[in-house]
């Protein structure tokens, strides 16, 4: 037994994980900082340090890894930037959770001690995501891994931020933000419980100053009615289009504030008025920033009513509430309150009713920034694929507010500004100051607040190649080739990258930004822990091999339109993995030494046929892999391997092989299959590493890793050689004819092993010259015992009949089969699948069946319904054709 004998069954797991150390040792994902080969870079969308890998990873890194090792076997010198992202907010919390079940709390150990435990934290778990990446096969160039807090990248930040600021783009100014009036401190939107409460809705009249009546308004919380400063409505509301008054009076407090439009208010809710107090809520806040309305803080950042609200001074913020209910109701001004469940925002550390509050932050000014990211796009420079997303891009450029960059948490860049106790000057500098600029004096104090966690993302494709240094590896990679992206992010990262890189780089990051669809369940639902459909790539990795998993995605990742997935998929695809390795352990059975060179002149028609169809596929996968079109790269190729090498040129060479025709046409024919095998090997290799580079290296012929290998298209006599329509349209032909035989086989419920006559009749010479030539094959592959080709042919006596382009096939079969009994047999089943097929009417037409089943159940039911009636109709068409064929 040679050494190039394939195991029997494929073993995924065993395969992976030694070719994986493999590729890591020879440094194959090396991408090399100077190189005359083409650039093709990639910098990978970083998972939060806190990440397990789900399906959206998955499906974007499987993607980005296709890319980058088709540009490897294509000759270009490909970086995959690989790093993750410290997450703020969300490790914070994973480390605050670890500190309680230990009994302590970030506030014990302090923020330095904090940060400790938070770097110690991600030292033991951070890389968990990585080696998960590894585990899917992700050929990232992993020496080169980035952190969005380690060293290099915190002094990009900086440097980002000092210069944004001296540029007049960053600023102080006031923002709403969830404020815990116990804990004393600002709270991120994830810090905040949301549950639902039994709370009243106050409906308040508000008089118009001019004329009669007034406007009526609910709200929850009546005692922030105190710093209202607007009432609005919506533009498009008839109840109030000939209003005269422009403005009314707050009750309790006197003050005169103006009726406003905007097109935030619910016009279906209550009376359509919304009062509008900017201090107290975020929305009311935007819409105080668009009509520039006076903002009145009434509550205290201690829960405790402030001098603005008059004469409830220093009450606290419920006791304010009842006080301003019974002051209202004393001036007839509460027309009623009602029940009304709501959602109330609790402090996530101590239950205390979360407040609404103003507060300075720190923001990013956008316009300047999102005008040239738009211009980027406008002008070409960066493609949005699919199209469609570009009018989202704009749209969203277009109506970008400021960016609010300060969050009140530990674990983050501190943003680097100082002011300076004694005169109050805030310095912003890269480290820091020594002094005062303005006082010298020593007093300075860091701000406590750290940066968004998509600040220091948005820098991530040149902060990664060393800015602001001025890198090798920026000058080889920088813009990038393109970014593989899911659309939720396409805001919050993607367009604050462009802005970014174009403010730094004077270039955009990237030519392409490719968005790709969602994976979801195989209804179309969304994954869900709580709906308990979630599929775990790494429990199918481990049942089905990467390979399978990787295919599966890719196969169903078809631009704008989401992958419904399911294990079944995936198991599907586990079937081509086998099958293309039972395919390789046959042709290694015959394959012992290396067949590089094929003479040309010796082609059999098959043997042209493989090699033009090769040709034809190479190419469309490399248009499909160029445009994005994952899903036909796949198709392309699976279809090439299971239904034309497989199941045809396999079964047409098989009597070449075992010398039927001679040692020549045998080793014309193994230089043939060589070459096939060897080049599927590489179109399948992005989709299917693993396995590839496992067959590549019993492949004789083949030195060092299929990394390495050349695309077929540019080996030295190029693809398009081989095109060779003569002999797709003779293959074509016998494959249709030897199918027509085969279903007749099938359908007549002959064995696969008796042999049958037949004879074709064509009056085409073309046709019947090929008939002729290629006979062997036919009644090879058919299983015929003999074949007569003629002119002209009357139908023989109780002959079955097919026709396939300009012939017909004639298939006696008198003495073949009995057929009575045949008949009978039909019959039988078609009885019994009529009985089937009424119970299962039957419950569809139960209507107490329809209403009480869940809808999927009702589904199966409904496919159920439909299988029985194919097979019904094709038995019944099977009994008419035996009946005719009697005749
Ligand atoms: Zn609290
Ligand atoms: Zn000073």
């Amino acid at each position: 037994m040679s050494s190039n004998l394939l195991e029997k069954a494929y073993e995924p797991h065993e395969v992976e994980q030694r070719w994986y150390q493999y590729w890591e040792e020879q440094a194959l994902f090396s991408a090399a900082e100077k190189s005359s080969q083409k650039s093709y870079s990639i910098v990978i969308p970083p998972p939060n340090v806190t990440g397990v890998l789900h399906m959206g990873h998955a499906l974007n890194n499987t993607l980005q890894d296709v890319l980058c090792r088709y540009r490897r076997l294509r000759g270009d010198n490909v970086l995959w930037m690989p790093g993750t992202d410290h997450a703020g907010i969300a490790t914070q919390n994973v480390v605050e959770k670890k500190l309680a079940s230990e009994g302590t709390n970030r506030y014990e150990l302090g923020r330095e001690k904090f940060i400790e435990a938070v770097w110690e934290w991600r030292k033991k778990y951070g890389g968990e995501i990585i080696n998960q990446l590894k585990r899917l096969g992700a050929s990232c160039d992993w020496k080169r891994e980035r952190f969005t807090m380690d060293e290099g990248l915190s002094r990009a930040v900086r440097k980002v931020f000092v210069d944004l600021y001296h540029e007049g783009l960053i600023y102080r100014g006031n923002y709403i933000i969830n404020w815990c009036p116990r804990c004393h401190t600002a709270l991120a939107d994830l810090e905040v419980e949301y549950e639902e409460r039994n709370g009243h809705l106050y409906h308040i009249r508000y008089p118009f100053t001019q004329g009669e009546g007034g406007i009526v308004v609910a709200t929850t919380r009546p005692e922030t009615m105190l710093g209202d400063t607007a009432v609005a409505v919506h533009p498009d509301d008839e109840r109030y289009r000939d209003l005269k008054s422009e403005a009314v009076i707050l009750p309790l407090m006197d003050r005169v504030i103006p009726l406003i439009k905007d097109s935030y208010v619910d016009m279906s809710f209550g009376t359509g008025g919304l009062k509008v107090t900017p201090a107290h809520d975020p929305n009311d806040f935007e819409i105080g920033m668009r009509h520039e309305l006076a903002v009145v803080k009434v509550i205290g950042d201690d829960g405790k009513m402030t001098p603005a609200a008059g004469k409830f001074e220093s009450l606290d913020r419920f006791d304010a509430r009842k006080a301003v209910v019974e002051a209202l109701k004393k001036e007839k001004l509460l027309e009623k309150i009602e029940p009304y469940k709501h959602n109330v925002g609790h402090c996530y550390r101590c239950q205390t009713m979360v407040e609404p509050n103003l507060s300075r932050q720190w923001f990013v000014k956008v316009k300047p920034l999102a005008q040239k990211a738009i211009e980027a796009v406008k002008t070409g420079k960066t493609r949005i694929i699919p199209d469609m997303w570009t009018k989202t891009y704009y749209d969203w450029m277009e109506n970008i507010r400021d960016w609010c960059i300060s969050r009140q948490i530990w674990w983050g860049h501190q943003i680097p500004a100082w002011t300076c106790e004694d005169c109050e000057e805030v310095i912003v500098s890269m480290d820091a100051p020594q002094s005062c600029i303005k006082c010298k004096g020593q007093k300075l104090v860091q701000e406590t607040d750290v940066l968004d966690t998509w600040f220091s993302s948005a820098l991530w494709p040149f902060s990664t190649m060393g800015w602001p240094d001025k890198t090798p590896l920026l000058k080889t990679f920088y813009p990038t080739t393109v970014l593989v992206t899911a659309f939720d992010i396409l805001f919050f990262w993607v367009a604050r990258m462009m802005m970014m890189g174009i403010q730094f780089m004077k270039d955009v990051p990237f030519k392409d930004v490719y968005v790709h669809a969602l994976v979801r369940d195989e209804a179309g639902k969304k994954m869900s822990k709580s709906t308990g459909n979630v599929i775990d790539p790494l429990t199918v990795i481990e049942k089905y091999g990467t390979d399978a998993f990787r295919f599966t995605l890719a196969a169903f990742a078809a631009q704008g339109r989401d992958i419904k997935m399911s294990e079944k998929r995936i198991e599907g695809y586990r079937h081509f993995v086998n099958k293309l390795w039972n395919a390789a352990r046959f042709a290694l059975m015959h394959l012992d030494q290396p067949y590089e060179t094929i003479n040309l002149n010796n082609l059999s028609m098959p043997d042209r046929w493989v090699l033009s169809r090769l040709a034809r596929v190479t190419q469309a996968v490399a248009e499909a892999l160029e445009s994005y079109r994952f899903n036909d790269a796949a198709a392309g190729i699976y279809n090439f391997v299971w239904h034309e090498f497989c199941d045809w040129y396999l079964e047409a060479i098989k009597p070449a092989l075992y010398e039927k025709e001679g040692p020549a046409k045998k080793k014309t024919t193994l230089g043939v299959l060589w070459c096939v095998i060897h080049d599927t090997l590489i179109l399948l290799h992005p989709f299917m590493p693993f396995i590839t580079e496992e067959i590549w290296h019993k492949l004789p012929g083949t030195r060092g890793s299929i990394i390495k290998a050349i695309f077929p298209a540019d080996q030295d006599k190029g693809a398009e050689t081989r095109f060779d329509t003569g002999a797709e349209s003779q293959m074509t032909l016998l494959i249709e004819l030897i199918s027509s035989i085969r279903n007749i086989r099938g359908e007549m419920n002959i064995s696969p092993s008796f042999s049958l006559a037949a004879t074709i009749q064509t009056k085409d010479s073309k046709i019947k010259d090929a008939i002729e030539q290629y006979k062997d094959i036919i009644i090879n592959l058919a299983k015929l015992d003999f074949l007569n080709v003629t002119e002209n042919a009357e139908r023989p006596k109780s002959s079955a009949t097919a026709v396939v382009g300009g012939a017909t096939i004639f298939v006696p079969l008198e003495g073949i089969i009995d057929f009575g009994k045949e008949a009978q047999r039909l019959e039988k089943e078609i009885n019994k699948l009529a009985r089937e097929l009424e119970t299962v009417s039957k419950k569809l037409e139960n209507e107490n069946f329809l209403g009480k089943a869940p809808e999927d159940v009702v589904q199966q039911v409904k496919a159920k319904h439909s299988l029985l009636q194919g097979k019904q109709q094709k038995l019944q068409s099977n009994l008419n054709k035996l009946k005719e064929i009697e005749s």
